[in-house]
């Protein structure tokens, strides 16, 4: 299996937040245009890659969707030269101060380097003080002065974690928008290992916009797209100091397959029996609603698209260090290939919700 680490490293070095996908999805592009028969970019910007199938037509379709959007932030006010910051999706503000951040200053159509800074705690509330600082007391330091903030920057702007990938020992990548990029990376290996493994189904790997805040692309691109069934590939949260309870998943043990109401129980149970066969290692997650993917806008797209959703383990989700074990990446691109490659023309026939 090839590498991937040189392409997740340079997926985690591309600003992407939600809504403003455009960079990220280039750079994904430009990688699936050889994998693929074509690639398209969707009203709203997600990315659609097709990989023609060999069965005959009108072949079936599978989508599998990643979706390719970041959290970060937006200034959301400039005062003295410091600037005041709103947040793009959920994020762990605990673990701002300190960060290394680009601000995309739209006025001088520069990246600015900057860094978040903390008020001095003994001009904080007391209330404050110390403690957690909510997103309220924080601010992005560029170095300029005053007057060349308000010439560069304006309300508005957005603002991206800038920290490099680190690799950590133990087959460890750590950096900002491993959710979802690692997943990215596993799609693109499934497609590489397609380019040598038949398979009767159109595949559309598709990259996703706005998971972290509409799930805008996963509807849309559900709708426009109508495949028989779906897979979507996310994060989980890996189990951790202090994190050990029932929903966490230890990192590098394998492959995670969920159940719940929005998950088809047919495609877990194909999965399931898939990753068995293949002796790749996996893990159960218990979804009890709605999974907080794309799984659940694709699921309720039309007359109901039967959906399943693959995870991998993240450690410190939504902050500047998520972590990831690349073994599990690997497995999760194999996995995908195998299933798709395993589809045969009536697959569709077989799946009912019979749990
Ligand atoms: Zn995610």
């Amino acid at each position: 299996m090839t590498d991937i680490l040189p392409f997740l490293k340079s997926l985690i070095s591309v600003s992407g937040l939600s809504g403003h996908e455009h960079p990220i999805a280039d750079l994904i592009s430009e990688k699936w245009h050889p994998l693929v028969d074509e690639v398209r970019i969707s009203r709203v910007g997600s990315l659609h890659g097709l990989k023609r199938g060999t069965g005959k037509s009108p072949r079936p379709s599978i989508m599998i969707a990643t979706h390719m959007d970041a959290i970060g932030m937006r200034v959301s006010k400039i005062a003295d030269g410091f600037l005041h910051i709103t947040n793009v999706g959920g994020i762990d503000v605990r673990t701002l101060p300190g960060a290394e951040v680009t601000v995309h200053a739209s006025r001088s159509n520069e990246a600015l380097p900057g860094v978040i800074a903390m008020r001095p705690a003994r001009f904080l509330p007391e209330s404050v003080g110390d403690k957690v600082h909510g997103l309220e007391y924080l601010l992005v330091d560029t170095g300029l002065l005053p007057r060349d903030v308000v010439r560069k920057v304006c309300v508005g702007d957005l603002v991206s974690f800038a920290n490099p990938p680190l690799d950590l020992a133990g087959g460890v990548i750590s950096g900002h928008s491993l959710d979802n990029r690692a997943a990215i990376a596993a799609l693109t290996l499934c497609l590489e290992e397609l380019q040598n493994k038949p398979h009767l189904w159109d595949l559309w790997a598709v990259a996703t916009v706005q998971e972290e805040t509409t799930y805008l692309g996963a509807y849309t691109s559900s709708f426009a797209l109508r495949p028989q069934i779906a897979i979507v590939v996310d994060g989980t949260f890996a189990k951790g100091p202090g994190a050990n309870g029932w929903q966490t998943f230890a990192m590098g043990k394998g492959v995670g397959l969920c159940i719940g109401p929005n998950l088809h129980p047919f495609l877990h149970q194909q999965l399931k029996e898939l990753a068995e066969r293949l002796e790749i290692p996996w893990f159960l997650d218990v979804t009890p609603r709605d999974s907080g993917t794309d799984a659940f806008a694709i699921q309720v797209t039309a007359e109901g698209i039967p959906t399943a959703l693959v995870e991998f383990p993240i450690r410190y989700m939504h902050t500047t260090v998520e972590s990831v074990a690349l073994k599990d990446i690997q497995r999760t691109g194999r996995l995908l290939a195998e299933f798709v490659a395993t589809l045969e023309q009536n697959f569709v026939e077989q799946i009912v919700w019979n749990d």
